[in-house]
């Protein structure tokens, strides 16, 4: 593989715009299936035994290396392992933190993701810039 790191393309890799970002991540699935490409873009992996026999599917989205049996998830070791908030609201706080320009607050996320609770926002952010900065 070459050593450039190819740049990200809008509309390819990532939404160029908050219809689109909605359009692309309208559930849980889609943002499995985005996060499963950005992770193993030639297909799967072991992180374990680095086999790249197709895995065994099983329930929750998680998978069964063939090889060395052992379990892994497309989030595994991510930010996103075992968050009990839908994906899609990581998702679009990451996308809220990188385009707010003039300062992002645990509100604005909460009206803008439309979530129940100011709680829920503020872990989530919490967690984010953590991972982040
Ligand atoms: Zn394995």
């Amino acid at each position: 593989m070459s050593k450039e790191s190819k740049s990200l393309k809008a509309g390819i890799d990532y939404p160029k715009n908050w219809d689109q970002f909605m359009n692309w991540f309208h559930d849980e699935q889609s943002c499995l299936s985005y996060l499963k490409k950005l992770r193993w873009p030639n297909g799967f992996i072991c992180p374990n035994c680095f086999s790249e026999s197709a895995p065994y599917s099983l329930p929750k989205n998680k998978f069964k290396c063939v090889k060395c049996r052992k379990q892994t998830s497309v989030t595994a070791g991510t930010i996103f392992d075992k968050i009990r908030t839908p994906l899609k609201n990581w998702f679009a706080a990451v996308w809220y933190l990188t385009n707010q320009k003039n300062g992002v607050s645990a509100l604005g996320m909460q009206r803008l993701l439309g979530l129940g609770s100011y709680q829920t926002a503020w872990t989530i952010l919490h967690r984010l810039r953590h991972a982040i900065y």
